[in-house]
């Protein structure tokens, strides 16, 4: 049972205190969103991002962080710090000009405080604190319901909670919570306190799925000139059903043709679930066909249910590939008809599995135009390089 002047609630504030120390240092060094170019009403800086003059793009994802779990015991603020620790050694290794946290960034299941944007926050910081802008997509733990641990109801009981506020570093009961915090909430106070993140709360009609964007990847030289679109989804799951719904089909269809009717421009596809197709393509122990990773250890946790926007994708000639976190075990690219299906990697200390924890990196060049992506370890190694694009 932790006791009140233990460390869970400490090493939890001590490591936000850091994080917005280093952060406020380093926040004037690099680049950030501010610098973005000025343009027209569909390329505003929020929407668009260029490339920098003479470099390829070079974009971490972040997946599976898993931030806020087992807060009540001593390890769970523990996992989050050695989190942080995989995910600046990445940025200090790659120096990516781009991040995206591809869903499960936290634990909701888990948390017991009002406003679970607190342990969102963590999981953004090593990256704010680089000046490095970013993106999200929700998983299906992010605004999943409080779980009661079944052995707080046993002679043990509910251990002693210490329950921040947070806005203020003291200790109180009285903050906590069990009722969560709503993919609205979480998604306005990243997008509200965050100049960096370029994160949007999607179409109102869309609902109850939220993380519905596209943002524009444009030439160094003409922020008009697009070099490939990132497109957005919430796959669902924690308050509804893991799928994507005909309307973000109908809604994905109308973006390509108001943004790149004539599909010239390629197109990368970010959500956290794997659809069906990942199952089709899944490689078997024996043979990993034309895949290429270095963990094959599960099967293909799919969403629960498909309306029609693998079919889209497919027929699409721009689409060049869609990644995925969600399965902690797997991280292979695999080709599927003319694109290919990619997992991440289980970036967090959080979550099952105890794989090494690593990042998917994505590289863009522009003239002429390729993708390539490669997973950076931990411990600084690089594998699984593959040419999803050229
Ligand atoms: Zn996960």
């Amino acid at each position: 049972m932790p006791n009140s002047s233990n460390s869970p609630l400490r090493l939890l504030q001590w490591t936000v205190i850091c994080l917005f120390v280093v952060s406020g240092v380093q926040l004037k060094i690099r680049r950030n969103a501010q610098t973005f170019a000025q343009g027209s009403e569909t390329t505003t800086p929020e929407n668009n991002i260029p490339m920098r003059q003479g470099s390829p793009f070079k974009i971490a994802l972040f997946a599976d962080l898993h931030f806020g779990e087992d807060a009540w015991m001593n390890w769970g603020p523990i996992q989050d710090m050695n989190s942080v620790k995989v995910m600046s050694t990445v940025l200090d290794k790659e120096d990516p000009d781009f991040v995206i946290y591809l869903g499960d960034v936290i634990t909701a299941n888990n948390i017991m405080i009002k406003n679970a944007s607190l342990y969102w926050d963590q999981a953004v910081s090593p990256t704010r604190a680089k000046g490095i802008p970013w993106a999200s997509v929700f998983g299906n733990h992010d605004d999943a319901p409080f779980e009661w641990p079944m052995e707080w109801f046993s002679a043990t009981g509910i251990p002693q909670l210490h329950c921040p506020a947070p806005t203020t570093s003291d200790a109180g009961g009285e903050d906590c919570s069990f009722r969560g915090t709503t993919r609205l909430e979480l998604m306005k106070s990243e997008t509200e306190h965050n100049t960096l993140s370029h994160s949007v709360n999607g179409p109102q009609n869309l609902w109850p799925s939220v993380s519905n964007y596209v943002l524009k990847l444009s030439s160094s030289s003409d922020s008009e000139a697009a070099v490939a679109y990132m497109y957005f989804f919430d796959s669902g799951g924690g308050s509804y059903p893991e799928v994507i719904s005909s309307a973000q089909v109908k809604w994905f269809q109308q973006k390509y043709s108001e943004v790149n009717p004539d599909a010239r421009v390629p197109e990368i596809i970010f959500w956290h679930i794997p659809s069906k197709a990942y199952k089709k393509v899944a490689p078997s122990f024996v043979a990993h066909n034309h895949c290429i990773g270095s963990i094959f250890m599960e099967d293909v946790a799919t969403q629960e249910a498909e309306m029609g926007i693998m079919k889209v994708l497919e027929e699409r000639p721009s689409i060049k590939a869609v990644f995925v976190g969600h399965n902690h075990g797997l991280d292979w690219c695999c080709p599927y008809k003319k694109l290919w299906l990619c997992f991440a990697r289980h970036t967090g200390y959080g979550g099952y599995g105890n794989w090494s924890r690593g990042a998917r990196v994505l590289e863009i060049n522009q003239q002429p135009f390729s993708l390539k992506s490669w997973i950076r370890m931990e411990d600084g190694k690089v594998h699984s390089e593959v040419l999803l694009s050229s």
